[in-house]
């Protein structure tokens, strides 16, 4: 069960909230009192309320709103008892003051906004002996590891736990809580009004994550990235699981580079059966994977792992999904020897992604030329594939018959920037552009204007999710749902 937390200064705008919230399904609510400005009118908020609910008023220190004195916020919270609410929020020092009454039930709190302590289960047992129908535990990860130990309290807790650690770092724990026999977790209206840090709103938590439906048999996926708030994969790949009725589930993991290696050795406890690889990880996780196809081996960096019992198997989709849009395009087999000898490649970047494609083209027998605006990079990338580079500023000098944009130019906000210069487009040349925010960037917008045939970041983007989805679940993916999902997720205006 998801309860979404209210707070909101007025009366009317807290009752309001909370009878949009049923209608929107939501079965729990926790009235926070402390949001109230003046004088708190229980019976208003609490009579003909549309579903339970848990009061609760939380003292500044514990990063409430509540500036009275706390004999008048205890006073407060009996009266609450005293109207029968379904449950009263009481911090440990609060509970020894408050007995139990009636049939409210007692959610016994404790919060640390700074850190998870080292003895999550010592600290339990002093919330549980303050007479706790509930225990709620919610501390801030500074580390990706304090959320197993968050879950794996709530796991071995007898007496019902609900968990959570605070932050982004923290997300997956509010994810997973009801999988490790959480009875609910917490949410927000909407995720412009956090209560808590790394909070999600109702909708995200029940529309993207389905959190009503996770429980022990669910299989875990997810992305790791720092940052990865910005992450598309969760939309993506919740959608299709979705579609496809299948129990699993898709979290963003944010990784710090130097937990990337606690978190592999966490993963298996999380009940995590594969995992997208971003940046900065694509590279570093390698040495930890038990097994990596050709390409990750030739690339050196994964982007796709799978786990399975004790084994860390990496792949590596962005190849994969570049050369199947560059197969299609030139109406090549990658079957034959050799299918793009003869042509010339002019690759622009030098970074994660145009290694992935000058590995694949070079395996193809293109005649690859690598232009990067630091011409070290451009350097090291020809010299560990065998290619020609060209100094960046000279880069329309050579005529191509492929055009591949791996930098970050054009993308969302610099709309307006394209990497090549449309007058020395060739109107048998295929474009393509890695970016997929847009999908029609200035780049594409010119080629298409040209004539040439193009190829979209969008098209790979999905292409690589789809290989991603097909190694996680062993099925082929729901192509025009993947596409659909990053268009509205994008905002993409269709070419
Ligand atoms: P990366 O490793 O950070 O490389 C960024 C590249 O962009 C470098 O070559 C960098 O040149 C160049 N660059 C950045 N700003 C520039 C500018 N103002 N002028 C000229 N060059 C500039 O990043 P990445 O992972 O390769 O990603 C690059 C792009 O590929 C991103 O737009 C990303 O969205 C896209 N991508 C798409 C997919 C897909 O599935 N469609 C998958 C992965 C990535 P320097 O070396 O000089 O810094």
């Amino acid at each position: 069960m998801i309860c979404v937390s209210i707070g909101r200064g007025r009366h009317r705008h807290m009752i309001a909230e909370h009878r949009h919230l049923v209608e929107q399904g939501a079965r729990l609510v926790e009235l926070r009192l402390d949001y109230i400005h003046g004088q708190v009118n229980l019976k208003r908020l609490l009579t003909n309320r549309p579903c339970p609910v848990i009061v609760t008023c939380r003292r500044r220190e514990d990063s409430g709103k509540w500036s009275d004195s706390e004999s008048s916020r205890a006073m407060l919270l009996r009266q609450a008892i005293a109207e029968g609410v379904e449950y009263v929020d009481l911090e440990e020092d609060l509970a020894t003051q408050i007995p139990r009454f009636g049939e409210t039930k007692r959610i016994i709190s404790f919060h640390d906004f700074s850190k998870t302590p080292d003895d999550l289960s010592a600290l339990h047992q002093r919330l549980s002996a303050a007479d706790a129908d509930i225990v709620k535990v919610a501390t801030m990860a500074n580390q990706p590891h304090d959320n197993l130990r968050m879950l794996q309290l709530i796991k071995s807790a007898t007496i019902p736990t609900v968990g959570m650690c605070m932050g982004e770092i923290g997300t997956p724990s509010r994810l997973l809580a009801g999988r490790f026999g959480s009875p609910f977790t917490y949410s927000t209206f909407h995720h412009e009004r956090s209560l808590a840090p790394g909070q999600l709103s109702f909708h995200e938590m029940r529309n993207v994550y389905r959190y009503e439906s996770v429980d022990t048999k669910t299989e875990v996926f997810g992305v790791i990235a720092d940052p990865v708030g910005q992450s598309l994969s969760p939309v993506l790949h919740n959608a299709a699981f979705q579609a496809k009725g299948m129990n699993r589930v898709y979290l963003p993991f944010r990784i710090p580079a130097e937990h990337l290696e606690a978190f592999v050795k966490d993963a298996q406890h999380l009940g995590i059966r594969g995992i997208s690889v971003t940046i900065p990880h694509k590279e570093s996780v390698v040495r930890l994977l038990t097994k990596v196809d050709g390409a990750v081996r030739g690339i050196g960096a994964a982007n796709t792992v799978i786990f399975d019992g004790d084994a860390a198997l990496g792949y590596n989709t962005d190849y994969r999904a570049a050369m199947t849009c560059i197969d299609l395009a030139t109406e090549t087999n990658e079957t034959d020897e050799a299918p793009l000898s003869g042509m010339v490649a002019l690759m622009l970047g030098a970074g994660g992604v145009s290694k992935a494609i000058v590995f694949g083209l070079v395996r193809r027998g293109a005649d690859v030329v690598v232009a990067n605006r630091t011409q070290q990079r451009a350097d090291n990338l020809a010299s560990q594939f065998g290619c020609r580079t060209i100094p960046w500023a000279r880069r329309h000098a050579i005529s191509a018959d492929l055009i591949i944009n791996g930098t970050s130019m054009g993308m969302h906000p610099n709309v307006d920037e394209s990497p090549y210069d449309h007058r020395y487009l060739r109107t048998d040349a295929v474009v393509f552009d890695t970016v997929y925010n847009p999908e029609s960037t200035l780049l594409i917008k010119q080629a298409v204007q040209q004539n040439c045939r193009v190829i979209t970041g969008v098209e790979m983007f999905i292409r690589q999710a789809a290989q991603q989805f097909l190694l996680f679940t062993g099925q082929e993916a729901p192509i025009e749902l993947l596409r659909e999902s990053l268009k509205r997720a994008t905002g993409a205006v269709k070419l």
